[in-house]
């Protein structure tokens, strides 16, 4: 195929994976000149604050930091597909980027979601740190090459809230029967407790907590949640975050679509997924305080520690889930046992450095 043919073609397709794919005499590097068109879909509402926002940033950071040589035009979620087909699309190269968690996939590959969260585990610094210089990147490759995607941390919630809830939590017993939107090990977690898990993407927590149709739900933190109205629709709002610790957001890439762009885009498609990873977990931070003195001072939210013989039992059951996990294959006890040296070593450091020093600022 003739050079100019192949860029007329690339500019008709208006996608490189699908040029990628269908020209296989040709070579798949793109010319520094040619213009390339990326979709991202995302599994939040579009523009949803901070989770779509830091999405959008992520396209704009790609699109100038390439100068326009690589577009990215933002879905989301039920605007191209459903919130939780970004996985599939993204593989199949219906887009070329998309933006979620890793836990959204464990119906596809279980030990996927120990690349989001683990109930109890590490928090956001120590997540990223993992992920970055402990080797869990290299395990998320791994996990996620059967499917022709390349994962990248793409955010992070930081330590979460443990939800919304129309019933009083007391005790262990009060978890039985409740039904709560929990998704990942969290949720297997809530189920040994009695309880029934659901998931549902985050446009339809309001409605469903408002009809009845959940006794509870979590979301994020106070700057999400206010921004869904989730204090109009439930009673209670319990801390801490047990179950997601410092949720790790991702950007998955399509691999056929990323082996096609010359180094320099390569690089800045990883960059520019680095500092949103970095970025997004600052504004939560930055916007969860203030968002938290609006809900009690303003709403009048009634903010509720969860017992600790509640919070005992959920450990306890965290262990046995995520050992569970652990044993069903070899790449998730590889995962697993990379994850759990970390934590150990991560922790022993941090009980004398970020604890002690919480404690006694
Ligand atoms: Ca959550």
């Amino acid at each position: 195929m003739k050079r100019r043919d192949f860029i007329n073609k690339a500019i008709k397709q208006a996608s490189v994976g699908v040029v990628a794919a269908s020209a296989v005499t040709a070579p798949a590097i793109v010319s520094a000149d040619t213009k390339i068109k990326w979709k991202m879909v995302t599994t939040w509402p579009k523009n949803f604050p901070v989770l779509g926002t830091g999405a959008n940033q992520l396209a704009k950071l790609i699109t100038e930091m390439s100068d326009g040589r690589i577009k990215v035009k933002v879905y989301g979620a039920g605007e191209l597909i459903p919130a939780f087909e970004v996985f599939d699309a993204v593989s199949r190269g219906t887009a070329q980027l998309g933006h979620g968690s890793a836990y959204y996939w464990k119906g596809k590959v279980e030990e996927a979601q120990f690349f989001s969260t683990v109930p109890f585990g590490m928090n956001a610094q120590e997540m990223t740190a993992w992920l970055y210089y402990g080797g869990g990147m290299e395990l998320w490759r791994e996990t996620y090459e059967p499917f022709g995607v390349i994962p990248a941390a793409a955010g992070n919630t930081t330590v979460q809230m443990a939800g919304w809830f129309n019933k009083e939590i007391n005790s262990a017993n009060d978890l039985k029967g409740l039904k709560m939107r929990i998704p990942g090990l969290g949720g297997e977690v809530l189920k040994r407790a009695g309880g029934t898990p659901v998931n549902l993407p985050g446009g339809e927590l309001f409605t469903s907590l408002k009809t009845g149709a959940i006794d509870a739900t979590e979301w994020v933190g106070p700057y999400n949640d206010l921004a869904f109205g989730l204090h109009k629709a439930a009673k209670y709002y319990y801390y801490p975050g047990w179950h997601e610790p410092g949720t790790t957001l991702e950007a998955i890439i399509n691999k056929e679509a990323f082996n096609a762009l010359p180094k320099d885009l390569k690089s800045i498609v990883e960059n520019a997924c680095k500092v949103v990873n970095q970025d997004m977990s600052l504004e939560f931070t930055a916007k969860n305080n203030t968002a938290l003195d609006t809900l009690v001072n303003k709403h009048k939210v009634d903010v509720r520690k969860l017992p600790d013989d509640v919070l005992e039992k959920l450990k306890e059951l965290s262990n046995e889930v995520v050992s569970e996990l652990a044993a069903k294959n070899k790449a998730a006890q590889k995962i697993h046992d990379s994850y759990n040296k970390f934590y150990k070593q991560v922790s022993a450091w941090h009980e004398i450095s970020e604890k002690i020093y919480y404690n006694v600022r």
